[in-house]
C-alpha cells in the first residue's frame, strides 16, 4: 500500500524536546518505520522549515520524507503555520494527482486541513489523528492558549469530514463524541514504544553514562519533557519540598548551551529558589535520543506531571525500561500507567499528592521493583510499534474497504 503521512510542523527527522518537537515527531518517525517493515511504501510530508535540508530525503528506516515548499523556508512557529495551509494542501493536490497514494493519513489538525484539500476529487480515503485537541488546550491554558481562534471550530468539522478518526486515547473518544465526531469513524489507535530502545535492562544505567548526570542525591526522580509550562515541572519541584534525599532532573527543552536564555527554564529555576530546594534541581536541556534510556533508569521514580496529556510517551518509555512511574491521572495516562500496577496515578496540579506518592515508593526498593517490571510487561504485551503499525493498517483497511462508496465529505474546508 502506498501511504501518504502529512506532518506539517513535526518533521520525523527533528531533534526532539524543543517547544515544537516532541511526541508527534517521533510517533510519525516511528509509525512510519513499521509501516514500511511491513512492506507498505510509505511518504511523509513536512513543511520545509530549514533550507539546509534537501527537499526530499530517504530516512533510514525506509520512508521517504517530502519538504512541502509552504511559507518561508524557515522556522515558523507552529501556532502560526495555519495562514499556510491552503498553499501545503494544494501542493500536495498537485503531487497526489501525479502520483495517487492508496490512503492519506494526517497528524495534528492542520496537517488534517491540508489533506482534506489535497484529496479533494481524487477519491483517496483521508484518515486523521489530531494528537491533540485545541478544546482541551483552551480549557487548561486559557488566554495563554497562542493557538488560531478558528482551531476548535476546524478540528469540530474536520472530526467529520475525514474517513476515520484514530483517536491516541479513550479520553480523546469522549472529547471528540462531544465534538460531534461520529463514534461509528473513531477507533483508538494509541502511541508506541520502541522496545529494543528502551529496555529494563541494567547494564548502562548507572549514573554518569553519557547524557546522564551524577547522581547526588539517595534517590532521582527524573521528568521528561518539552520546557512547557503544561507539562507540570513545577508541581515535581515543589515536591522536593516533602523529599529531603531526593533530587529531580529535569531533561528536555532548548540545547544545553542554550538554556541560560530559556525562559522557562529561568522561571522553573526562580520556582526551586522559592521553595529552597534549587540545590536538588538539575536542568539538562534537550537530551539526546540514545541518551534517553540510560537518563531513565538512573531513576528510582519517573514523575509526569501534566496539566493535561493527550497521550504521554515519556511514561511508557519508562516502563519499558522496567521504571516505577508516577502519573496525573490525565488523558492518555489513564490508558497506559495501570493504578497501582505499574505505578500510581495523582490528581493533576497537586504537589502534596505527587510527595506522598514518591515517599511510599521511594520508601519500598520492593515495591519499585514490582511496578517496574509490571510496566515492562504492560508496554511489551500492548505498545510496541509493530503492534501500533498493525492496528494502524486494519484501519486503513477498514477505511479502504467502506470507500467502494466515495466520501463526498472530504473537501476542502
Ligand atoms: N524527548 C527526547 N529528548 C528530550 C525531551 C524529550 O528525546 O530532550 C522525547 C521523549 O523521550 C519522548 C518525546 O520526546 O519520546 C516526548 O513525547 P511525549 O508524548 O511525552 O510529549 P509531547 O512532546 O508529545 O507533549
Amino acid at each position: 500500500m502506498h501511504i501518504a503521512m502529512v506532518s506539517e510542523h513535526a518533521s520525523p527527522l527533528a531533534a526532539l524536546g524543543n517547544v515544537d518537537a516532541g511526541g508527534q515527531n517521533l510517533h510519525v518517525a516511528e509509525l512510519s518505520a513499521a509501516l514500511c517493515r511491513k512492506g507498505h511504501e510509505v511518504t511523509v510530508y513536512t513543511r520545509h522549515g530549514d533550507p539546509s535540508q534537501p527537499a526530499r530525503r530517504t530516512a533510514p528506516a525506509g520512508y521517504e520524507v517530502v519538504h512541502v515548499p509552504a511559507g518561508p523556508a524557515e522556522p515558523v512557529p507552529r501556532d502560526e503555520l495555519l495562514p499556510y495551509m491552503d498553499e501545503f494542501g494544494d501542493w500536495l493536490h498537485h503531487a497526489w494527482s501525479r502520483s495517487v497514494p492508496d490512503i492519506v493519513h494526517g497528524h495534528f489538525w492542520m496537517s488534517g486541513l491540508a489533506c482534506l484539500r489535497g484529496a479533494t476529487d481524487l477519491g483517496i480515503p483521508v484518515t486523521q489523528t489530531f494528537h491533540a485537541l485545541g478544546v482541551v488546550k483552551r480549557r487548561h491554558q486559557g488566554t495563554a492558549d497562542t493557538s488560531p481562534a478558528r482551531r476548535v471550530k476546524l478540528e469540530r468539522i474536520l472530526g467529520t469530514r475525514v474517513d476515520r478518526v484514530l483517536a491516541t486515547c479513550s479520553d480523546e473518544v469522549f472529547e471528540l463524541a462531544r465534538m460531534g465526531t461520529p463514534h461509528t469513524t473513531m477507533s483508538v489507535v494509541p502511541c508506541g514504544v520502541d522496545l529494543s530502545r528502551f529496555t529494563a535492562d541494567d547494564t548502562g544505567a548507572t549514573t554518569g553514562a553519557p547524557g546522564v548526570p551524577p547522581r547526588r542525591q539517595r534517590h532521582r526522580i527524573v521528568a521528561v519533557g518539552r520546557l512547557v509550562p503544561r507539562k507540570g515541572f513545577d508541581i515535581a519541584i515543589a515536591a522536593l519540598r516533602d523529599l529531603p534525599t531526593t533530587e529531580l532532573v529535569i531533561a528536555g527543552g532548548p540545547r544545553p548551551d542554550e538554556l541560560a536564555d530559556d525562559e522557562e527554564t529561568s522561571r522553573l529555576l526562580r520556582i526551586a529558589r522559592g521553595h529552597g530546594v534549587a540545590d536538588r534541581v538539575h536542568i539538562t536541556g534537550q537530551i539526546r535520543r540514545d541518551h534517553m534510556p540510560a537518563l531513565l533508569r538512573s531513576a528510582d521514580v519517573v514523575a509526569c506531571t501534566p496539566w493535561y496529556e493527550p497521550f504521554g510517551i515519556v511514561p511508557l518509555e519508562a516502563m519499558a525500561s522496567g521504571v516505577p512511574v508516577i502519573v496525573t491521572a490525565v488523558g492518555g495516562l489513564t490508558d497506559t500507567v495501570v493504578d497501582g500496577v505499574t505505578g500510581t496515578l495523582v490528581p493533576a496540579q497537586a504537589p502534596n499528592a505527587l510527595a506522598e506518592a514518591a515517599s511510599e515508593l521511594l520508601a519500598d526498593p520492593e515495591l519499585r521493583r514490582a511496578y517496574g517490571s509490571a510496566g515492562r510487561k504492560r508496554a511489551a504485551s500492548r505498545y510496541s510499534w509493530n503492534r501500533i503499525a498493525a492496528d494502524t493498517q486494519r484501519n486503513y483497511h477498514r477505511v479502504l474497504a467502506e470507500s467502494d462508496e466515495p466520501n463526498e465529505r472530504v473537501a476542502a474546508l
